[in-house]
């Protein structure tokens, strides 16, 4: 833990996560000083007023060089100059949950991943209700560690942790980490290095030792070359893997068709696949991890069961909308890269009109042509990237619309779905040049097919 009493400390961004990291540290007892480089909320600026803690914004002043350390936002990128003229003097970058985990002793559940977090932290989060455990969720979830940290939540932490917040961690140690997949994504924030990227999400496991557990997907190797080099590292956590595909030595995967978890060389029968609640193969991932994560923590099978059966998921996560007419209407509004689309489509086997595009972030949507070509029937393109999605998978569907609006998309989705198909929204791009979030571009469909 860093002393921080009577320390100047500048936070840099001040969204939830930033506002909430002054709060603790100014309860903490240092002098706390919030700059942003855009315009603060109107909630957050009053948060920050009625905390006494003096701000700026529209820019970064002579002033936030002169801290002891910053914190920052995941918002702000390591290039940003004010990141690097503390890099370069030799001074200390913190992230928001870096600064946080000072504080407190309680057991951490960590997860990272390209995809799957919101899903395995409020599964992992189910697991705990069931076995009656204390626990508060924070992180990349809604709610800021700090802010947790600082209304002294009791029981165990379990945080959604993004690569941005394992960005700039120093001393943050989960008891339990989990790391569910790495696929390309942030790349720009990464300078477009797929290594440097990756190497920021196994960055989650670093400071973690042989009292740790380090829960990863077997199946994916990128993951695998990493885990080679933690087994030789000394002291190194307990490495349990999760795998649909194949059999692993510690940890959990399935055989003929049941849930097998392996430990010490013994095998337990865990429950039929067919029982997990959540469609697709990549939930049963999901849920090999969350079980594994659950067990680590010494959870009875029992409350894991019952959580793998009965969890519903989490909202804009192939979520199902509707049936109207005898068509499925599924929001996957969250499935913001291409690798999340892939999963979505693999998940079904009924004839499929897809919605997609949005923000392209230099997306190859050729990586979906086998499932599309075995499922879609229809292709509604929306948002910037019409053009580019054209381009790339015109020609591999009977139909290819363009449409203008998402009150469009679903008119024409209605025509061309027939009974027993299903209509998927799954963008494969961020939402911001309709709508202001992913969150908002579900709901939008969500009217739109509510009014079929
Ligand atoms: P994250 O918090 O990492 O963005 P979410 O749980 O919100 O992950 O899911 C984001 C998208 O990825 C959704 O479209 C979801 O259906 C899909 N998804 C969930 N888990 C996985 C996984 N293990 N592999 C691939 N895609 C996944």
């Amino acid at each position: 833990m860093i002393d921080v009493k009577d320390k100047h400390i500048v936070i840099i961004g001040a969204a939830r996560s930033g506002v909430a990291a002054a709060i603790l540290l100014k309860n903490k007892g240092a002098q706390v000083f919030v700059s942003d480089f855009n315009q603060i909320g109107e909630y957050q600026k009053q948060l920050l007023l009625d905390q006494k803690i003096e701000f700026e914004e529209g820019g970064h002043s002579e002033r936030t060089h002169k801290a002891d350390f910053i914190v920052v936002s995941p918002g702000v990128p390591t290039e940003a100059p004010i990141v690097q003229h503390y890099l370069n003097s030799g001074k200390a970058v913190y992230s928001e949950i870096e600064t946080a985990s000072w504080f407190t002793d309680q057991s951490i559940i960590a997860a990272t991943g390209s995809n799957g977090k919101t899903t395995v932290t409020s599964w992992i989060a189910d697991v705990w209700q069931k076995a009656n455990r204390n626990y508060s969720v924070a992180g990349n979830i809604g709610f800021a560690f700090s802010e947790k940290i600082a209304q002294k939540s009791k029981g165990d932490f379990i945080l959604e942790v993004s690569s941005f917040q394992l960005d700039h961690i120093h001393s943050f140690k989960p008891e339990i980490s989990l790391l569910l997949n790495i696929t390309p994504d942030h790349l720009n924030r990464y300078g477009n290095s797929f290594d440097a990227y990756a190497a920021s999400k196994f960055r989650i496991t670093e400071n973690q030792d042989e009292k740790n557990w380090f829960i990863f997907n077997y199946d994916d190797p990128v993951i695998m070359a990493h885990v080679e080099g933690l087994k030789k590292k000394r002291n190194a956590p307990r490495l349990w893997a999760f795998s649909t595909v194949s059999e692993v030595p510690e940890g959990a995967f399935v055989r003929d068709q049941h849930i097998i978890f392996k430990f010490n060389n013994e095998e337990e029968t865990l429950m039929p696949v067919y029982e997990v609640g959540l469609n697709g193969k990549h939930n049963l991932s999901n849920g090999l991890a969350t079980a594994l994560a659950a067990r680590a923590a010494e959870i009875k099978n029992e409350a894991i069961r019952e959580s793998l059966k009965t969890f519903v998921g989490v909202e804009h996560r192939l979520e199902i909308v509707r049936i109207v007419d005898d068509v499925k209407y599924i929001n996957d509004s969250k499935a913001t890269n291409v690798n999340a689309v892939w999963f979505a489509l693999d998940s079904f086997h009924e004839p499929m009109t897809l919605i997609l595009g949005g923000r392209d972030k230099g997306n190859d949507y050729s990586e979906l042509l086998d499932q599309i070509q075995e499922k879609v029937h229809t292709i509604i393109a929306i948002g910037e990237s019409k053009d580019r999605v054209e381009e790339q998978l015109g020609n591999a569907v009977p139909n290819f619309i363009k449409a203008e609006s998402m009150w469009a998309a679903v008119r024409t989705a209605k025509k061309t779905a027939k009974r027993g198909e299903i209509v998927l929204l799954s963008p494969a791009c961020s939402s911001f040049d309709m709508f202001d979030d992913y969150e908002h571009r579900g709901k939008v469909f969500k009217e739109e097919v509510y009014k079929l």
